[in-house]
Formats: structure tokens, C-alpha cells, sequence
């Protein structure tokens, strides 16, 4: 099915554009030919990547971080559907809804601890510097770094000698020449790209355009097999050099050797989807587990886990929990379902006991790879718990360790068991019989599996705000 689609995406792009290619350059009232920025709008504008209102540009009104967010999406091909967002200040009708979450799933832009975008918050020089290496994969973090990487490559330039104006508001006019620039070098200063790599066309007949997308004309057609070189990525496409001929092809078509100096590629869109987390909440119907106080820990577990669920419903992750209500399940039968469904991140929640002396917070994982061979991502996942737990409840901290246990060792998926604390000591039980310490725990069980996946290298960020 997936090449299937993909076919039909490789014959859609080759298709010849020809009614794009004859097109007047567009114009805008407020921008005529001698204005400073007339050539870079011209271009980002016949490609798409920025419109006017009513024949004007505005182009020294202020850039918005939903219009930062939508110019990016559409110069980076990023899914623009509108739809929901993890922001409780973008609605799903907005405009930008649909690239501000791709914005966020990629990595370019993020929102704040409280849960909003700030849709309509001016967006700095320093700031539209940050986004800029995020997008193209310069490498500059934060203001100072990002903005020399602009310098370096003739893509800004400072206010002033020594100056970047890093907290004055970028105007309209300044964000299009940078992005025009960061996509197309022949705009820079001191026009100039550094081309290598041993690579060849793929496709019959390959249109090589002026911009990254088919909304740009076409500037020439390459036949199959011909050898190109590429200078770097925008997106999926690649500005690429063939005998004279230069321009951006789409890197669908193109196989053999990039150069080691190209800029990095945005990551994959987040495939949280992909990943199944199984949530165990321990024991259950005739098995009470441990008890005291009046309390088992059964009920407890169970609606920790309950709690857990309704944060992990707020996500991207698929996940399953293996009992739901006060039932009986052996221990083979919480691995055989998480096994079945695709598990890949394996959660048991437990509450302790011993003599009533013994106190503390311990999360256990299977420290050797005789039979699970996820040992290092379940001691990940088991520190990443443990340190958000003994944050939230700040219990006396028993550590992480191996445990010998038939749901870790028996598994197939990187896989823990937490123990919340001790259910028949006095101070750790009124927290266990609390709903509301409770819920502080299935928030840090829920942070902690974020920091393990963010440690993995999937991009969480904005999942964070489901929690204060
Ligand atoms: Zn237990």
C-alpha cells in the first residue's frame, strides 16, 4: 500500500507544470521595483510562501508567530491541513492551525510551559534566527549561535556593524529576504554554494525549479541518469547543479552520495502513533495485593493507571492498559497482551510493603538481557519514573534496581515496575489513599515516560503542557 502511494506521489510530481512556468512575476501595491526586499517577495511570493491582502504586502508591519509558522510550513512543503493543535489558544479553524502543529511535531517552533502558542506575539530577530537554523538545520540553538550561522551564510545581516537586533521585531519585508535566501543562495550575500556529492536522476524526466515546490516555475528538465551534485536541503527538496543548470528538484528522485557538509534533514514526522505504550496497574479481582490502612493496593494501582490514561489520551501515543476495572489476570497474561498488541514500552504499577518500618519510592527493571534484551531502555525509562516520581512526592528515594520479576523478565519491549511507595507505612499510605496524590503520580509516571522518549530522540516537547 505505502509504494502504491508512493508511485502515485512520484507521477503527480513529474507531471510537467508548464501553466506555473509562464506566469507574471506578482507584485504588490507597497512593493515596487525599487523597494529593498522587491526581488526576494517577487520570489517567495510566485512560489506561494507569502501572500498579500487586497494588492498589499505590508512589508514593514510585524510577523506573528502564526505567520512565522505558516511562511516556514509552506517554504518546508509541511502539512498545512487545518486541524486540532496541543494549543489551547489555536483553534482547529485558525490558519495556521495545521502548520503550527507541524511547526511543533518538527521541531522548528515550540510553545510555552502553560499550554499556549501565543499565536499573535511578534516574533524577535533573535527568535527568527532560531527558527531559521531549526528549519534548515543549521545547528544554532539559541540567538547568538543562530544568528552567526545566518551571517556566515549570507543570509542576514546585523542592524548595524556588530549589531543583530536581536529584540527588535522582524518586519515582514526582513523575514522574506532571510527565508528567501535560506532557500535560494543566488540571494545572499555574496551569492555563493559549496557543491559535492555523486548523485543521479531518478525519474524520466526530472523538472528542475526555481523554488522548493511545483508552485515554482520550472527553469529546466534533467533526463534519467543524469549526474547532479546538491548544496543543500529545503525540506524534502534539494538545490542541486548539473552542466550550467541549477536549481530545486524534489529528493524523491534523486539517489546515490550527498555531500557530508549538507545541512541535516527535518527529523521524520513524530511516529508517536507508532509507539504502543502498555499501562499494567497491578493485581486485581481475587489478587488484592497488598494492603493497609483499609486500602489495597489493587484500587490503588488501578486508578493511578486510570490516571495515567486519561493523560496519555491527550497524546499522539497509542496505548493500552491490561485491566481496566478489578479484574483477575496472571502474570503471563499481562505479557501475552502486551506482546500481541505491539508493545513497545511496558509500565507496571505496584505499591509495596514489608513491616511498616520500610519506606520509599523504587522503580525496578531487568538488569540483565538474559531473556528481555531491552536492558539499557528499560534502565532509561526506570531513572526517567523514578526521578519525576521522588520530584511529585518526594518520598524517601529507594533508587532504581534490577528485579527479578516475571512481567520485566518475560517481556519482549523495554519494560518497568514502579513501586509508588509502601502501603502499610503511615506516611507513605496517606499519600497512596490521597486521589489527589494519586493523580500527582500519574502525572510524573506520564513525564517520566516523556523524558524517556524525548531521551530517545522523538520530539515530546509540547506534550509536556497536557500537564502544569
Ligand atoms: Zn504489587
Amino acid at each position: 500500500m505505502k509504494q502504491f502511494v508512493i508511485s502515485i506521489l512520484l507521477a503527480f510530481l513529474i507531471l510537467p507544470f508548464t501553466a506555473n512556468s509562464s506566469e507574471a512575476a506578482v507584485t504588490f501595491l507597497d512593493v515596487d521595483s525599487s523597494h529593498r526586499s522587491y526581488q526576494e517577495i517577487s520570489y517567495l511570493a510566485g512560489g506561494n510562501i507569502v501572500f498579500g491582502t487586497g494588492g498589499y504586502f505590508d512589508p514593514n508591519s510585524s510577523v506573528t508567530r502564526a505567520e512565522a509558522a505558516t511562511m516556514l510550513g509552506r517554504a518546508m512543503n509541511l502539512n498545512g491541513t487545518k486541524r486540532a493543535t496541543m494549543f489551547k489558544d489555536v483553534d482547529s479553524g485558525s490558519f495556521a492551525s495545521g502548520y503550527i502543529q507541524s511547526a511543533v511535531e518538527k521541531g522548528i517552533i515550540s510553545g510555552y510551559s502553560d499550554g499556549t502558542f501565543k499565536p499573535e506575539q511578534p516574533v524577535k530577530r533573535g527568535e527568527m534566527a532560531i527558527l531559521i537554523n531549526r528549519a534548515f538545520g543549521y545547528g544554532g540553538t539559541e540567538s547568538i549561535s543562530a544568528a552567526n550561522a545566518l551571517l556566515e551564510k549570507g543570509i542576514a545581516q546585523g542592524i548595524s556593524t556588530g549589531d543583530f537586533g536581536y529584540y527588535l521585531e522582524i518586519k515582514r519585508a526582513d523575514f522574506s529576504v532571510f527565508l528567501a535566501r535560506a532557500i535560494n543562495y543566488k540571494y545572499r550575500i555574496n551569492a555563493s554554494a559549496e557543491f559535492g556529492g555523486d548523485l543521479q536522476i531518478m525519474a524520466d524526466s526530472l523538472n528542475v525549479r526555481s523554488g522548493p515546490s511545483t508552485k515554482f516555475p520550472i527553469v529546466h528538465e534533467l533526463p534519467i541518469a543524469t549526474k547532479v551534485e546538491a548544496a543543500y536541503r529545503v525540506g524534502d527538496w534539494v538545490f542541486i547543479r548539473s552542466a550550467g543548470v541549477e536549481g530545486l528538484v524534489h529528493g524523491a528522485y534523486l539517489t546515490g552520495t550527498y555531500p557530508s557538509f549538507m545541512n541535516k534533514p527535518l527529523p521524520a514526522s513524530t511516529p508517536l502513533s507508532e509507539q504502543m505504550i502498555i499501562i499494567d496497574p497491578g493485581h486485581g479481582g481475587k489478587d488484592p495485593g497488598a494492603s493497609g490502612y483499609g486500602i489495597q493496593e489493587k484500587a490503588v494501582v488501578l486508578d493511578t493507571a486510570l490516571k495515567v490514561k486519561a493523560l496519555l489520551d491527550k497524546t499522539p501515543f497509542s496505548y493500552k492498559l491490561t485491566r481496566e476495572a478489578d479484574v483477575y489476570l496472571s502474570l503471563s497474561q499481562r505479557v501475552s497482551l502486551a506482546k500481541s498488541v505491539g508493545g513497545d514500552t511496558f509500565v507496571s504499577i505496584h505499591a509495596n510493603a514489608f513491616n511498616g518500618s520500610a519506606n520509599g519510592t523504587e522503580v525496578y527493571y531487568y538488569g540483565t538481557s538474559a531473556t528481555n534484551p531491552y536492558q539499557s531502555d528499560s534502565k532509561k525509562l526506570a531513572a526517567a519514573i523514578q526521578n519525576r516520581l521522588l520530584a511529585a512526592w518526594k518520598l524517601y528515594d529507594r533508587g532504581i534496581d534490577h528485579g527479578d520479576f516475571h512481567v520485566l523478565r518475560e517481556n519482549s519491549m523495554p519494560a518497568v515496575l514502579v513501586e509508588l511507595g509502601f502501603i502499610d507505612n503511615k506516611e507513605d499510605n496517606e499519600k497512596l489513599a490521597s486521589a489527589w496524590w494519586r493523580q500527582e503520580a500519574a502525572e510524573a509516571i506520564y513525564l517520566g515516560i516523556l523524558d524517556y522518549y524525548n531521551e530517545k530522540g522523538y520530539n515530546v516537547s509540547y506534550l509536556y503542557n497536557n500537564v502544569n
